[in-house]
């Protein structure tokens, strides 16, 4: 069967993929296939999956509304809690309305293929994340990538662009493989300038940017200010918030429009009230205690000075993805396997994810990481790079 060849050829180019066993809660020292390693590469940036309160959120939550929620929130499923959560989501964002879906993925997909159709443009960010790209795909759209937060090269995808029914600009806020932020307050003038709509995923900048970490919005002012309401705010609540699903939030009539539009809403069932509640109350913990926020920053800054000082090309960031170049995937392969003999986890990312030449090693920050696990991580770098032949 096509199966067996397929998966040879994968095997046979170093792209085939195995899973690996987590074994016990995403915390920073994890047991991986039966071995404790400290792990750098979890979008559990906050370490709220394992937060007490909201444990304690879910647990109640499902003592009270039981596991499953029973049908699509539009028959039978909507719960108090879903409701609560999108009326949290807003608050937190800084919209009028919020809409919940099952996963960042369902959001990406449902939300785009509603709002963009036949006869529509959708210029994208090259980099975008694979659901947005799915998302453009599914809309039937016309679809128009463009370089990587080249400006010039959106003006370019976009002039001409008045013949076509709709337009939409979408961007990751903090692009999941380099960490870097889209230039949101170019993009918002040049959505204005073409009549385009302008949507952006905030899957890594949810819990992390801005002083309250409520995105890129808040990252570059414009939180509350009139022109971000012309902003699509998706997010999800499964890497900082430590629950699962996703969200949009906007106006009013945007929501009210997804909820009526928007298939992977319409046509599943809502998530489980534990989950709904999980990301509710890590909201609330993220806006009681702001100061996890300075915890964050302050492991990020320590790490890249780490590697900086030991001689590795990374640029200082403001979010928790740290790209750690390397250049060459066999070498890549090579240091990460040697980081995980140390005991730290990291991915090499490699072709097809990446271009060619541009391999790396993807470190990502915890709140919950201690100095100490730090500069374990750097004694690791540090060993593995000089046999490695790297610094
Ligand atoms: C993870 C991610 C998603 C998907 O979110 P899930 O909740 O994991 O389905 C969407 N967009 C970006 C940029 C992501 O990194």
């Amino acid at each position: 069967m096509f199966f067996a060849e397929e998966l040879a050829s994968l095997k046979e180019h170093g792209l085939y993929r195995r899973l690996r066993m987590m074994d016990g809660p995403q915390e920073a020292r994890v047991n991986i296939d039966g071995r404790e390693i400290l792990l750098f590469s979890s979008n559990n940036y906050l370490g709220f999956s394992t937060h007490p309160d909201v444990k304690a959120s879910c647990i109640r939550a499902v003592e009270e509304f039981g596991t499953g929620s029973g049908g699509s929130r539009l028959t039978t499923g909507n719960m108090r809690l879903h409701r609560k959560l999108e009326e949290k989501v807003a608050g937190f964002k800084g919209a009028e309305d919020a809409i919940v879906f099952n996963t960042g993925y369902m959001t990406n997909l449902g939300a785009i293929a509603a709002l963009m159709g036949k006869g529509d443009l959708i210029a994208s960010d090259e980099l975008n994340h694979a659901s947005i790209i799915d998302g453009c795909r599914l809309s039937r759209a016309e679809i128009k990538v463009f370089a990587h937060s080249d400006v010039r090269d959106l003006r370019c995808v976009l002039a001409g662009a008045s013949s076509y029914r709709r337009r939409l600009i979408v961007v990751d806020g903090v692009f999941s493989m380099d960490g870097d932020i889209a230039p949101l307050p170019l993009l918002l003038e040049i959505a204005s300038e073409y009549n385009a709509l302008l949507m952006v995923d905030d899957a890594h900048a949810t819990g992390v940017l801005g002083r309250k970490g409520t995105g890129t919005v808040e990252y570059f002012g414009l939180k509350g200010k009139p022109e971000s309401k012309a902003v699509i705010q998706m997010g999800t609540l499964s890497k900082a918030f430590g629950s699962e699903g996703g969200y949009v939030a906007g106006s009013r009539e945007l929501i009210d429009y997804l909820r009526n539009k928007a298939r992977s809403f319409i046509f599943s069932t809502a998530f489980s009230p534990g989950s709904a509640a999980a990301a509710i109350a890590a909201i609330e913990v993220l806006e009681r205690e702001p100061q996890i926020l300075q915890r964050l920053r302050l492991n990020i800054n320590y790490l890249v000075e780490g590697l900086r000082r030991l001689g590795y090309r990374v640029e200082p960031t403001e979010t928790a993805i740290i790209p750690v170049p390397i250049g060459d995937s066999k070498q890549a392969l090579a240091m990460a396997a040697h980081l995980e003999e140390l005991g730290i986890f990291v991915p090499a990312i490699r072709p097809p994810t990446v271009p060619e030449g541009t391999s790396r090693l993807r470190v990502t920050v915890m709140a919950t990481h201690t100095t100490r696990d730090i500069d374990i991580a750097l004694e690791a770098f540090k060993k593995a790079g000089k046999a490695q032949g790297l610094i």
